[in-house]
């Protein structure tokens, strides 16, 4: 197995030997794996409770934790320009493995210099590795050992993704960091399928690890396990004995209940590596964004901040508004909340957003994923800063006694939407 040695000029010092006479003389990774050198660092700075601020650092820039990406699926936030989003806060972006390998293609993607300088954004971002789609694109995949295929949602052609290609496409794309391949299932009882599809996931993780070459992009691995505690011990074992520069958390929000996710997360992330960054996929909802920060999350990407925003649900922090509603806010001067920074708080009524979205105005769908994301974004600025003084479980108890959650139903039933969304985000 071919090793990498971040520094070995020490070791070279005035010496004539061959190469391979150097490689005897380094000193060998302990893992039967290449060790790429770790350009990706994650400096935990400080915890309360189990809440965590850190900061995560890549080879284009640093990222404050907890940490919330935008989803860029087809290599846009949606309405929302590269600019806009720094002026917002974001510090990482999220793009779509599986859509960018559709169109416009990995090379064309690598050709026009990776990921970042392909959207116009020069800070780090992050791939997914295709794993989610298994699930959100449900009848349009089979899974099998050797991987996934997919049946592409643009002209009805097959793909195999695995583990190998997942890697390689996630290096031609060049983001900061990649996720391991994993077999993400729909919410289920049935634990034989969770199993299967756990067990499956770590060896498609080893392969993701033997495939991994990157010196410039991390690797990250995925717990799987669904509902099963016993089942997320043994794929945090199976993870951590890899050896991953961090880990995620996969296979929630994908239809259970929060009652049911919350103590999953705890449970997780307290197997996890103290020293690695720990990441929720897929989950965004200001309320959720809160609940796993408590539980030692320190990273999430989700799309519904700004989905639900282009549907006229905009956040405050009493919990999420209907700006279409006329009875609320036809003509009703003042921004959607009082007191939010954001540029379309700043410049305009609810009573024109409003009138946007009655229209059918593009401007609307902005001004309202502008503001969505502003408010996510700052509720993690505010979560950080509470950590670091010591605050956080006075922080939290305070956010969620005010924020009135989108009930269990419209969640689940947003949950469901996910599939079908997903072929058109
Ligand atoms: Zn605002």
């Amino acid at each position: 197995m071919p090793q990498s040695f971040p520094d070995e000029s020490g070791l070279r010092a005035g010496s004539s030997e061959s190469p391979s006479t150097r490689i005897t003389l380094a000193i060998p990774c302990l893992l039967p794996y290449h060790c790429p050198a770790m350009t990706v660092a994650f400096h935990l700075q400080a915890t309360d409770g189990a809440a965590r601020a850190g900061l995560l650092s890549t080879p284009h820039g640093d990222a404050p934790t907890p940490l919330f990406l935008p989803v860029a699926t087809q290599g846009s936030v949606k309405g929302v320009s590269p600019q806009e989003l720094r002026e917002l806060g974001v510090a990482m972006l999220l793009g779509n493995t599986y859509h960018l390998y559709l169109r416009p293609g990995v090379e064309r993607v690598r050709e026009m210099g990776g990921l970042g300088a392909f959207m116009g954004w020069d800070g780090p971002t992050l791939t997914d590795s295709g794993g989610f789609q298994a699930y959100s694109l449900g009848s349009r995949v089979k899974v099998t050992e050797e991987g996934i295929l997919f049946q592409s949602v643009l002209d009805g052609s097959r793909h195999l993704f695995t583990p190998e290609r997942a890697v390689e496409y996630q290096e031609g794309l060049d983001a900061d960091i990649a996720m391991a391949l994993d077999h993400c299932l729909v919410y289920t009882q049935d634990r034989e399928a969770v199993e299967r599809a756990m067990e499956r996931t770590h060896r498609w993780a080893q392969r993701c690890r033997e495939a991994w070459r990157s010196d410039s992009q991390a690797l990250f691995g995925i717990v799987q396990g669904g509902v099963f505690p016993e089942l997320r011990e043994q794929s945090a074992a199976a993870l951590t004995r890899l050896d991953f520069p961090g880990y995620a958390i996969g296979g929630l929000a994908v239809g259970e209940s929060k009652a049911t996710m919350y103590p999953l997360v705890s449970h997780t992330a307290a197997l996890l590596p103290p020293e690695r960054p720990r990441y929720l996929m897929g989950v965004g909802s200001p309320e959720d964004l809160v609940e796993c920060v408590l539980r030692g999350v320190d990273m999430f990407d989700c799309a519904l901040p700004t989905r639900v925003a282009r549907n006229g649900a905009l956040f405050t922090r009493q919990g999420r508004v209907d700006v279409t509603s006329a009875a609320l806010f036809g003509g009703r001067q003042g921004p959607v909340e009082e007191g939010c920074d954001c540029y379309t708080c700043r410049r305009f009524s609810v009573g024109y957003l409003h009138h946007l979205f009655r229209a059918k105005e593009l401007l609307g769908l902005r001004l309202a994923s502008i503001h969505n994301l502003r408010f996510v974004m700052r509720l993690m600025e505010e979560m950080r800063r509470a950590v670091l003084e010591g605050q956080f479980q006075a922080f939290a108890q305070a956010f969620l006694e005010t924020y009135r959650p989108a009930n269990e139903e419209e969640r689940l039933r947003q949950a469901g939407m996910r599939g079908a969304k997903a072929r058109v985000s």
